[in-house]
């Protein structure tokens, strides 16, 4: 993709899962740093009908420095209603599913595939999180089944939460250094 300023390659990443597993916090977290607000800010104050876009460049461990164009869902995920050209441009992606909500682990499969369904020769590196690892207590999906499921989808798996800041830079990191190692 063109270039970043001082950045040798830009990534277009996004978020995907269901609605309310915490893609809008995990990526606010990972924009705004660990100090940051997970908050929008006043230009976020209403939020848009379409995707909003985040960005922020990083330095991979023994690699150059790559600008992420994050892309997030407002709300379209609720209605499966993402365009099929929006999924074909991505190059990275975030599967992401709440530890508390079982749902939103066994839907995983059928986001893997939207994506799948409207890619060309050039598929989309994935990575599987399972968010709010901070509520412990509230769990319901184990780290043993979803590092299965991963597995089985071919993709890394990790926990992450956005409470925490716990991961999050760790995820996007894992996520460019893989797409950077297969470009
Ligand atoms: P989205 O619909 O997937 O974008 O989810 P949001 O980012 O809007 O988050 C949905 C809810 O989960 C909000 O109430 C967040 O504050 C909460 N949330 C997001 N990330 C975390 C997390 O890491 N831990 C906890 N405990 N709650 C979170
Ligand atoms: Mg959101």
């Amino acid at each position: 993709e063109r270039g970043a300023p001082g950045c040798r390659y830009q990534f277009r990443v996004a978020a995907l899962g269901d609605a309310a597993v915490g893609k809008t916090a995990l990526l606010r977290r990972f924009v705004a740093g660990a100090a940051g607000s997970l908050e929008p800010g006043p230009e976020r104050a209403a939020p848009t009908a379409g995707l909003e876009c985040y960005g922020r460049a990083l330095r991979l461990p023994a690699g150059p420095r790559v600008k992420l164009q994050l892309w997030d869902t407002a709300g379209q995920e609720r209605f499966r209603c993402i365009t099929r050209s929006f999924y074909r441009n991505l190059v990275g992606v975030l599967l992401v599913f709440d530890v508390t909500n079982r749902k939103s682990f066994e839907h995983i499969p059928d986001w893997h595939q939207e994506v799948l369904a409207t890619q060309g020769p050039h598929r989309a590196i994935f990575l599987l999180l399972g968010h709010k690892s901070d509520l412990e207590s509230a769990r319901c999906v184990s780290a043993q089944e979803a590092e299965a499921l991963a597995a089985s989808l071919g993709m890394a798996f990790m926990e992450t939460s956005a409470v925490n800041n716990c991961n999050v830079d760790l995820a996007f990191q894992t996520l460019a250094t893989a797409i950077q190692q297969a470009l």
